[in-house]
Formats: C-alpha cells, sequence, structure tokens
C-alpha cells in the first residue's frame, strides 16, 4: 500500500542573488494513512512552503515528494495538477470559495473539473456536504453562511471524491474557537476514515488533536540536519539516499 507523503531531503529556495531566501532547508516527512501531523513554527519557518511542496502547488529545489508513491517534484506542470486533483486538498486560511456559486457547486467544482460528469459530480457534493453536516445550507452562495460554515465547505470541497491527503494552512485563523472545534473535529474525522492531513497551527489546542506534532524552524523540522542546497550545482543531491 502506497503512503499517501512521502518527503525525502526537500529544500526551497525562493528567489535568486542577494534576496534568495532559504524557505526549506532538508526536510524528512512522512504522513501514513489515518495519521494527522500539525506543523508548527513561527512566521516565516517555512511552514506553508513545505505545504504547497507536499500537495505540488509548488516544486521543490531539490529532494522528493511522493504522493501517493508517485514523485510528483519529478513530472511536468500538467501532470503534477492531475495528480494534484485527483489526490490532494487543499484548506486555507482564505477559503476561496467562489462567491457566484452555491455551497454545492463550489465543492462539485473541482470534480467537474476533473472530467466528473455534471450529475456524478453533484451527488459526491451532496454526499460530502452531509459528511459535514450542511446539507440544509448546500443551496447558499457563501455571503449566506456564517463563517464556521464557510469553512467546513471549503473542508468538504477539499475531501470530495475521496483524495487521501488533507493540507490545512491554518484553517482556524479566522474562526472563533468554537468553529474553530468543529473545523479540526471534522478533519479529524475523515483522516480517521482513511485519509492523511498536514495540518498548519499555530494553536496547541488544535495541535493537540493531531497524532503528533513537527516543529519547523529556519526551513528545518526538528532533529533534522541542513541539507542546505548547493548554488553551485541546484537541484543536486549530495550524499542523500535515494
Ligand atoms: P510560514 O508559512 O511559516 O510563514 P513561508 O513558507 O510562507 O513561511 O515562508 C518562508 C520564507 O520564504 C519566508 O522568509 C518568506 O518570506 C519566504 N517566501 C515564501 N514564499 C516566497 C516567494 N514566493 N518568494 C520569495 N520569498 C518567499
Ligand atoms: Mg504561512
Amino acid at each position: 500500500m502506497s503512503v499517501p507523503l512521502e518527503m525525502k531531503r526537500v529544500t526551497r529556495v525562493h528567489g535568486r542573488g542577494a534576496g534568495e531566501v532559504h524557505a526549506l532547508r532538508g526536510v524528512d516527512l512522512t504522513v501514513r494513512k489515518g495519521e494527522l501531523v500539525a506543523v508548527m513554527g513561527p512566521s516565516g519557518s517555512g511552514k506553508s512552503s513545505l505545504l504547497n511542496a507536499a500537495g505540488g502547488l509548488d516544486t521543490p529545489t531539490s529532494g522528493s515528494v511522493r504522493v501517493s508513491g508517485v514523485d510528483i517534484a519529478r513530472l511536468g506542470a500538467r501532470e503534477r495538477a492531475a495528480v494534484r486533483r485527483r489526490e490532494v486538498g487543499f484548506v486555507f486560511q482564505d477559503l476561496n470559495l467562489v462567491p457566484a456559486l452555491t455551497a454545492v457547486e463550489n465543492v462539485s467544482l473541482p470534480l467537474e473539473l476533473d472530467g466528473v460528469r455534471p450529475g456524478t459530480a453533484r451527488t459526491e457534493a451532496e454526499a460530502a456536504l452531509a459528511e459535514l453536516d450542511l446539507t440544509a445550507v448546500a443551496d447558499r452562495y457563501p455571503e449566506d453562511l456564517s463563517g464556521g460554515q464557510q469553512q467546513r465547505v471549503a473542508i468538504a470541497r477539499a475531501l470530495v471524491g475521496g483524495r487521501g491527503l488533507v493540507l490545512a494552512d491554518e484553517p482556524t485563523g479566522a474562526l472563533d474557537s468554537v468553529a474553530g472545534d468543529a473545523v479540526i473535529r471534522v478533519l479529524r474525522a475523515r483522516i480517521d476514515a482513511g485519509a492523511a492531513g498536514l495540518l498548519v497551527t499555530h494553536d496547541a489546542r488544535y495541535a493537540a488533536w493531531a497524532d503528533r506534532t513537527v516543529h519547523l524552524r529556519d526551513g528545518l523540522l526538528d532533529g533534522s540536519d541542513s541539507d542546505d542546497v548547493d548554488l553551485s550545482s541546484p537541484g543536486e543531491l549530495r550524499g542523500a539516499d535515494a
């Protein structure tokens, strides 16, 4: 059985020359089925860079990122996008719900973009909304939903179609504690049902819902050695196990 997420010696350098930022400096991280891992660390420590690399929104400067066994760092943009749509659900702090679409339309959108027939997409979207206790508001527009409901719609959209890896970047950041708890509870239930997840949070109360917590500092996870990229030969793996 393939592992939902396996990152090895991942580095990411943003920009170049004097403005260069080493956002990730050799990150090893494995997340198994049924496992929720909390990612904590100060602002600028590389948490978002880590999630973006894990989900194929960004490519690492070096290292490998295996999603269900496929090294997405080695795929072209089109193939990477296809793996991302099929396997990865993102939840961001700014929800990116489409204001002109109802809740159920927002949730079925990624399936339709992936070529699923509209009737089937709608059925799956309704099931995802039901799982999050949102059936009653399925036909409402985002502006007619509370903040907590909007966030649950965003989670339903991230989970629809049975994606195996959920990446949540401070999903509770804009919510009060009751709504925040509801979001984490739903995320936890979905992981228990067989998905895998990374949860970036500043709040130890939410991190407590995870199976373990890793800490990022200056682009390194606690306990790991720096494998900072050699600028004279970008992309080279220096002595790393394949
Ligand atoms: P966090 O999410 O922990 O706040 P980020 O991954 O967003 O950290 O950022 C890590 C470092 O990389 C920061 O110094 C940030 O300024 C820098 N960075 C992130 N994205 C970019 C980018 N697209 N271009 C240049 N620098 C970036
Ligand atoms: Mg961030």
